[in-house]
């Protein structure tokens, strides 16, 4: 389904698009939306609010609109990803887009109803209905869950949240996240109290937990270990690792006419996002030598679930009204600059 290149980098980075409804505070105000898409051709059109502006176009491997349900995206997007990692490979999911945009809605969604359960939770899911059934595998599942805020990092699921953590390498693991939590979970239950336990302490000490969340990158990994006797006797570990990101809200920040801490915070959380996209769009391209891992901690953290034989998801989020004209246009170059 790619159209740009036919490398593996290529294959293996997948981005679509997902388009929000109007709510109901933006119905009362009477904003109209902007953007149309065409489901089955993957194509996005924004028609500009100046007058005489032409409609832009862009076209990606899947575009979700306004009644997309978080089940169709599961099964049709992340899905493969989550089995690639239940055999041993990684994997790594994004959630990118402009606060209010619905990166926490694809990534959480409303852990009341079923239907409206996201991705994490999902394969919370998938995982266990995949143990549940397997024969001569034992899995030893694990959770972490971290944070970047202006590029330190936190360990969510740790009781001290004034701690920082550091990045450490090894030549047998790779990038880790020294002393950071690994909680192993037996069960469905255990996980989502992991990410529930997580999302409570992303809240301490932030005094205004939009502000923060929507300036901070949350990474919940879970690790999967599966240990098979083969017919000749001998015993195979593979371990997966699966990576599921709500990014940082791409907004340019430094527009905002920030001062100070602010600003300097603003360009960090704009540099880590450029960062990933110079990482992705590197990897997509597969001609370039040097991938730009080391440009931030995101992408330090995540470079072995990125490229190689990683599967990427990248969804970005879009806003339907014309208000959201500028960002929603940057946010589609950026995910179009990463197909
Ligand atoms: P972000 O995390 O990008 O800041 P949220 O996920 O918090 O944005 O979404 C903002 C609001 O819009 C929330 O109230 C959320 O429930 C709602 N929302 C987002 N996406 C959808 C969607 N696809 N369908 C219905 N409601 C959505
Ligand atoms: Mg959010």
């Amino acid at each position: 389904s790619k159209s740009k290149g036919s490398s593996k980098g290529a294959e293996c980075v997948k981005v679509v698009i997902r388009c929000r409804p109007l709510n109901s505070k933006e119905k009362e105000q009477g904003h109209q939306r902007i953007v149309e898409m065409d489901v089955k051709g993957g194509v996005v059109e924004v028609k500009s609010p100046k007058p005489g502006e032409l409609p832009k176009k862009f076209t990606f491997d899947s575009v979700y609109d306004w009644d997309s349900k978080q089940c169709d995206l599961y099964d049709e997007t992340f899905r493969d990803l989550v089995e690639s990692v239940l055999n041993g490979f990684n994997g790594t999911i994004f959630a990118y887009g402009q606060t209010g945009t619905g990166k926490t809605f694809t990534m959480q969604g409303v852990k009341t109803d079923p239907d409206l359960r996201g991705v994490i939770p999902n394969s919370f899911e998938h995982i266990y209905q995949h143990i549940a059934r397997a024969q001569n595998q034992q899995y030893l599942v694990r959770a972490s869950y971290i944070e970047i805020y202006q590029e330190e990092i936190r360990d969510l699921l740790n009781k001290d949240q004034n701690k920082k953590f550091e990045l450490k390498e090894s030549p047998d693991t790779g990038v880790y996240v020294k002393g950071v939590t690994a909680c192993v979970a037996k069960s469905i239950k255990e996980l989502e109290r992991a990410m529930d336990t997580g999302n409570a302490n992303r809240a301490v000490g932030a005094t205004n937990m939009n502000e923060h969340s929507s300036r901070s990158h949350a990474i919940m990994v879970v690790t999967i270990e599966c240990s098979e006797d083969t017919n000749d006797g001998e015993n195979h570990i593979r371990v997966g690792k699966l990576n599921m990101v709500d990014l940082a809200g791409s907004e340019r920040q430094t527009k905002t006419g920030a001062t100070g801490d602010r600003l300097k915070e603003a360009t960090k959380i704009n540099l880590s996002l450029s960062a990933l996209g110079n990482v992705i769009s590197a990897l997509v391209d597969g001609k370039s030598s040097h991938i730009p891992y080391r440009d931030s901690k995101l992408t330090r953290l995540l470079q072995d679930s990125l490229g190689g034989n990683a599967k990427t998801v990248m969804v970005a989020n879009i806003g339907p009204a014309s208000y959201n004209y500028d960002e929603t246009i940057t946010t589609l170059r950026y995910a179009n600059r990463a197909k």
